[in-house]
């Protein structure tokens, strides 16, 4: 009896131990904003401080200000606030202009502490990038900015002032913050594809990603005896099983994309996870992925929310041991049932008003609020399958090739890359379009006038030329539909044409 009363005891010792060793984190985490700031959609219908109106756009900073204050309230001293990149490019809230700092102070203000560098970041060229950070510094401050596989060249003008950043600290390659006693190492990375799709980082070189954390955790781990690494990694997931598209965002089909366990998805965040056993949680980004729950890749927890701000992600783990010993998650719509911070919603409509309104869109006699079209029904990028000849895209090849034949001085072929389209038109309540409406759909891009955009090029092609270029789109048609091209009809039944041949030939 003695016995049994003692391993009782002992027992109750340990688990009283136990618990009182542990400490419950909220980790409250974000990917792929794209400057939604004022909410993803008809910007007609974005009314953040009504609730429960039926209105469709989703996100923006207002409502994700209350939602991060009423999650923290929860867990005042224990919550952490991460985001892993692509926080610019999208909507004509873009910080790089008309005037840099705007985005990066007000998510410092909302409470963001750390976040990392997408391939977005650089759309406008790493010294953009750096005179946003400068500018954001000026305003008040911005999250921690953790890069640890960039590495911008000295001396180049070209990112002289990014590498200063990195030099003077501003951007650190890994952090370590204490939260309720339980030490949390930060790694921020850029994936391979998120490096290979930003072309204009030139010159900052990518150091590879495995390597780089590999390294890091290890370091983290051994040296500086943190108890979990956090990795916010700009690289991605994408679900094995079915999926589909709805505005922009990649979600699993909840009956045959089974999103748990090992087999649920795939890409270089699994990957990473694989070949590097440190690291306890992957913030992902960049593929645009709803991850519905946490995934276990050996002992690393993966989650992503999608993009523009749709969704904050929440996960409450609890530490015991310097290990993560149970967790629980939840992705919370941000919807028309929160409703919007005030003070924020007054600064974005103080922003739109004498920033980009008198700054940006006034010189070219526009305004933000103006109705400039209606539609009755919603024109889409995607279809559930991914890109495709959608209703938008002939639209938009359409338009384009109108205004190339009535201001540019015409073409007799015009393609357009499906990549430079950015989002869809939707009807929402009220079927009205304005000026943001129509810029989210070619955010990307700036010409030697400095105005937004791509340059349009011109070929001058022979007609041999012409006919292999064709069989190179078809052919690129057929497997990822890069091209849209108006009015034109064809008939193939080649199953294999070949790219090279028309590189070769011109
Ligand atoms: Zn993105």
């Amino acid at each position: 009896m003695k016995t049994i009363k003692l391993s009782l005891l002992v027992i109750l010792l340990f688990a009283t131990f136990g618990i009182l060793n542990a400490q419950n984190i909220t980790i409250l985490h974000t990917n792929d904003i794209h400057s939604r700031i004022n909410g993803d959609g008809p910007q007609a219908d974005y009314t953040p401080l009504i609730i429960n109106n039926g209105s469709g756009v989703m996100g923006g900073f207002a409502r994700l200000a209350t939602l991060l204050k009423q999650q923290k309230a929860k867990n005042p001293d224990g919550t952490l606030i991460l985001d892993a990149g692509d926080f610019f490019m999208g909507s004509l809230f873009n910080p790089s202009q008309p005037e840099p700092g705007f985005q990066l102070s007000l998510m410092k203000a909302m409470g963001f502490e750390f976040t990392t560098i997408g391939n977005h970041e650089f759309d406008y060229g790493p010294n953009a990038l750096a005179d946003d950070i400068i500018a954001a510094k000026k305003r008040g401050g911005l999250p921690q900015i953790i890069s640890s596989n960039l590495v911008p060249v000295p001396n180049s003008p070209k990112d002289n002032k990014l590498a200063k950043l990195f030099e003077d600290k501003t951007i650190l390659p890994y952090a370590i913050v204490n939260v309720k006693g339980i030490k949390i190492g930060i790694i921020g990375i850029l994936g391979k594809d998120a490096a290979d799709v930003a072309p204009l980082k030139a010159p900052v070189q990518v150091e590879n990603q495995i390597k780089t954390v590999k390294r890091l955790a290890k370091m983290l781990k051994t040296k500086k005896h943190v108890d979990l690494v956090i990795v916010l990694s700009h690289s991605g997931v994408y679900p094995k099983g079915a999926f589909y598209y709805h505005s922009g965002l990649m979600t699993p089909e909840p009956a045959n994309g089974n999103p748990d366990g090992k087999t649920g998805f795939y890409g270089e965040d699994v990957k990473l996870a694989k070949k590097v056993k440190d690291i306890d949680i992957i913030i992902s980004a960049h593929t645009h992925v709803v991850v519905p729950r946490p995934f276990k890749v050996r002992n690393t927890l993966i989650v992503q929310t999608g993009a523009f701000l749709h969704y904050l992600g929440r996960l409450n783990i609890m530490v015991k041991d310097g290990k993560i010993a149970g967790y629980h998650y939840k992705l919370i719509p941000i919807n028309d049932k929160i409703k919007g911070d005030e003070k924020i919603n007054a600064e974005m409509n103080h922003y739109i008003k004498n920033v980009i309104d008198k700054k940006f869109l006034e010189p070219v006699h526009l305004n933000y609020r103006e109705p400039i079209a209606e539609t009755s029904f919603s024109l889409l990028k995607h279809n559930k399958n991914g890109y495709q000849d959608t209703d938008l895209g002939v639209f938009l090849a359409d338009a384009t090739r109108n205004y190339v034949d009535t201001d540019g001085g015409g073409t007799d072929v015009e393609l357009l890359a499906s990549g430079v389209v950015r989002d869809n038109i939707l009807k929402g309540k009220t079927g009205v379009i304005t000026v943001p409406d129509i810029f989210r759909i070619f955010p990307l891009g700036w010409g030697n006038d400095s105005l937004r955009g791509y340059p349009w090029p011109e070929y001058i092609l022979q007609a041999m030329n012409l006919k292999t270029l064709w069989k190179c789109c078809c052919y690129q048609k057929a497997m990822t539909a890069t091209f849209l091209f108006p009015g034109l009809k064809y008939i193939t039944t080649l199953k294999k044409l070949c790219c090279e041949e028309f590189i070769k030939s011109s």
